[in-house]
């Protein structure tokens, strides 16, 4: 089966590898494919993309020079295309661990927590949760934080808010994440009784029932978690 015109064009534009120019347009399937795409555009939000296709739409010919503008919208198009497909597809190979988010959403929302954090002092690294602003970036994500200790912490990537994708590239880290997303609360109280640190606001746990627990009495409140039952 012979190509169509417009796979043809796409064809000569992914192989030029760059913007065309006029003298590229050496074939009549360039302005073909030109009329049809400004056509197809006509109510584009860019404006010269929309100019031509009323341009077409009134029988008027595209000029090489035009022609060309046509055919790098198409070629922008094309780029963003992909980059949306490869996105997709790296979104589909990554973690997803809405538990984690949930915890620290659901405490922020119902118990007027205004910055919860959750420190997971695992024995292979301490990490620190929270949620990043209205200004940040990505704002409800979740920040991956790395305490390094003397004050020193490194960022390691985010966790989304809507579905729990996780952006961190340390692999330890989200072998950890991974852990705490099947039961957040029973992995959390884990890691706070081994380490004798509030797992949620990271204080020292001096009372026996808060070592019991994993986190103090304030948190296990904010929380609605169980504490000093024995
Ligand atoms: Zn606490």
């Amino acid at each position: 089966m012979s190509p169509t015109d417009r796979e043809w064009v796409v064809g000569e534009i992914r192989t030029l590898g760059r913007k065309l120019e006029p003298s590229d347009l050496t074939d009549a399937r360039f302005y073909r494919v030109a009329e049809t795409y400004a056509k197809a555009n006509q109510e584009s939000d860019f404006a010269f993309l929309a100019q031509m296709g009323k341009l077409v739409q009134d029988g008027k010919p595209l000029s090489p020079g035009k022609a060309k503008g046509v055919l790098n919208c198409l070629r922008a198009q094309l780029n963003k295309d992909t980059r949306e497909q490869q996105e997709k597809q790296e979104a589909a190979g990554r973690p997803k661990l809405p538990l984690v988010v949930q915890i620290l959403h659901g405490v922020r929302n119902t118990r007027e927590l205004v910055n919860p954090k959750i420190h997971i002092r695992h024995p292979q690294m301490h990490l620190r949760l929270n949620i990043a602003g209205a200004n940040a970036r990505v704002p409800d994500s979740i920040n991956v934080i790395k305490v390094n200790g003397y004050g020193n912490s490194t960022w390691l990537g985010r966790i989304l808010p809507e579905d729990g994708e996780v952006r961190v590239s340390h692999k330890g880290a989200v072998d950890i994440l991974q852990q705490m997303n099947v039961n957040p609360a029973s992995f959390l109280a884990k890691m706070g009784k081994l380490s004798g640190h509030c797992c949620y606001c990271n204080l020292p746990l001096t009372d026996e029932r808060s070592l019991q627990a994993g986190y103090g009495p304030i948190c296990a409140k904010h929380y609605a978690l169980e504490w000093g039952q024995v």
